[in-house]
């Protein structure tokens, strides 16, 4: 199952390490084949090669979008070696085995993320090399195909370890990329086209990743997991540096990202924000004059689930701040920027993992979401809906202060990132109750506002801190009992996208209890 190099073709745009490999390759005397600009390099670089146009016999044509569609290539690709049949066809039409293929294909994806126009991107469409690609993955009995930069090196260590030959699992293994890899290609190519023709539903789309890191295992130690990523190069968990800590874990990942996607809604020149993730779902949140204060305040929503917690900060984490962090067990902390001195702190907590993300998420930013259910995807928008101070509308007799205001916006921002039902309380800048993933709405108010009376217990205050509270609904109150609920908790004011058929009913019960309430027009399920 090992089979010898003798001849490779090599085409490749992006350039790097190819001089290195073609020398490599021809001081193990295999001859080189290659297009004209890989062509041009390796020969300025004083190799030996020769063009796929004096194979062919045909001149690249046509701006280069007819190289190595040619017979002379394909079959050198695709010819059994083993095969009598085969074997005299390429002695009939003086076809040459090629038993190694190196390409790398036009750079689609980095002409989409600089935003070049139609016409470009019809340019950057590789067509000769995913050909050529799918052409020796699938005889990968005898060729060895390479589409990856990164992968020169364990190439020439395949050839050193088997005297100039490869192994069929060598084969196999970069065969399986190949396909991998043209596929995301022409993934990247139809998705860019479903955008650029305004079709929000294709009858067909792609999804494509790349491993960033095999997990130890998934939500449960009996699944097997990995981290993928999509490319796209927005700050976020995929794209943060590890300073410190153990590896990621599955449950990690997931958490990390609700924690900074939710910070990321708080604006650095609104003042340092923080919040606190457990299970996806956030225990405390809060905004304050220091990020010190920011994490004492989310901390102090509800201490017995912030331990274990992932701490996510829309500002620099400073040594004051890490120090108060380290004083219970946290597994992960996430900022945009980090003080050597909260480095220093955190050094001696070896098990805490301490990451930097290259600046926020832009909560506005378009995407799309989906998830698997049995047969097929549910694919959506990112739930990038926002509201400000404008899109309200007040429907009760009282009108919220500007201070119920900034709390009531502030609840309807944390309520946008929690499961549904959702229900928050907020008092001065910072969650005082999270009602969150409850089949009734009614429980989720009841059970935030006695997660805050267990608070105030353990703080020592007299009262619960939902007294006097804003509270925020994800969706509308069906029925005027949730909304009672939250009046019993101490709130005294109300956020919530209205909508239902009992509207009336619940504004009534809102003026009887002497609630002043806004609506949004619009709803943040998160299921
Ligand atoms: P070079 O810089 O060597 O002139 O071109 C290398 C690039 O051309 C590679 O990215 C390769 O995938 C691509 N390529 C090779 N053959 C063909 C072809 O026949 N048509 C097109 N459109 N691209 C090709």
């Amino acid at each position: 199952d090992l089979q010898p190099v003798r001849r490779a073709l090599l085409s490749v745009s992006d350039k790097t390490g190819l001089i290195e490999l073609g020398q490599a390759l021809a001081a193990r005397g295999i001859e080189l084949l290659s297009t004209g600009g890989s062509a041009k390099t390796l020969r300025d670089a004083g190799l030996d090669v020769r063009d796929v146009a004096d194979l062919t016999g045909f001149p690249e044509m046509m701006d280069g979008r007819v190289k190595t569609l040619h017979p002379k290539v394909h079959g050198g690709l695709l010819a059994l070696r083993d095969d009598g049949m085969h074997v005299a066809s390429m002695a009939e039409h003086g076809i040459v085995p090629i038993d190694l293929l190196v390409v790398n294909l036009y750079p689609f994806e980095a002409a989409l993320a600089r935003g070049a126009d139609y016409d470009e991107m019809i340019e950057n469409i590789d067509i000769g090399g995913p050909a050529m690609i799918r052409a020796a993955a699938k005889n990968h009995a005898f060729v060895t195909t390479i589409v990856d930069v990164q992968d020169y090196d364990a190439l020439l260590a395949e050839l050193d370890a088997n005297d100039g030959l490869t192994s069929i699992e060598f084969r196999k293994r970069q065969a399986q990329i190949a396909y991998a890899r043209t596929g995301a290609y022409d993934a990247a190519v139809s998705t860019w086209m479903a955008a650029a023709i305004g079709e929000t539903t294709p009858r067909r789309r792609v999804f494509a990743g790349t491993l960033a890191q095999p997990l130890r295992y998934g939500e449960n130690p009996h699944q097997n997991a990995a981290f993928y990523t999509d490319g796209s190069e927005r700050p976020g968990v995929a794209t943060a540096e590890q300073l410190q800590g153990k590896e990621l874990s599955y449950n990690n990942i997931n958490d990390t990202d609700a924690a900074f996607e939710l910070v990321s809604e708080f604006l650095p020149a609104n003042g340092p924000a923080c919040a606190i993730i457990k299970h996806a779902n956030p225990c405390g949140v809060a905004t304050g004059a220091t990020i010190k204060e920011a994490y004492q305040k989310a901390f102090d929503c509800d201490r017995t689930s912030a331990f274990g917690g992932i701490v996510a900060l829309n500002g620099a984490l400073d040594g004051q701040t890490a120090e108060a962090i380290a004083e219970i067990f946290t597994e992960v902390v996430i900022a945009p920027a980090i003080h050597q001195d909260a480095r220093d702190i955190f050094a001696k907590k070896k098990n805490l993992r301490l990451i930097l993300a290259p600046g926020l998420a832009n909560p506005a930013q378009a995407g799309v979401a989906w998830k698997q259910v049995s047969g097929g995807l549910l694919v959506q928008d990112r739930d990038n809906g926002a509201r400000s101070l404008d899109d309200l509308k007040v429907v009760t007799k009282l009108a919220p202060t500007e201070a119920q205001m900034k709390d009531l916006l502030f609840a309807w921002k944390v309520a946008k990132h929690v499961k549904s039902n959702a229900i928050v309380y907020v008092r001065d800048g910072a969650t005082v109750g999270v009602g969150a993933g409850q089949m009734s709405r009614v429980d989720s108010a009841m059970i935030a506002a006695k997660k805050a009376e267990r608070m105030a217990e353990a703080l020592g205050l007299s009262a619960p801190l939902t007294q006097g509270s804003a509270v925020a609904s994800d969706a509308f109150f069906p029925f005027p009992d949730g909304l009672m609920e939250a009046a019993a908790a101490g709130a005294t004011c109300v956020i919530q996208p209205g909508g239902s058929m009992r509207d009336d009913e619940v504004i009534a019960a809102a003026d009887e209890a002497g609630l002043a309430m806004v609506f949004t027009g619009m709803r943040h399920f998160r299921h």
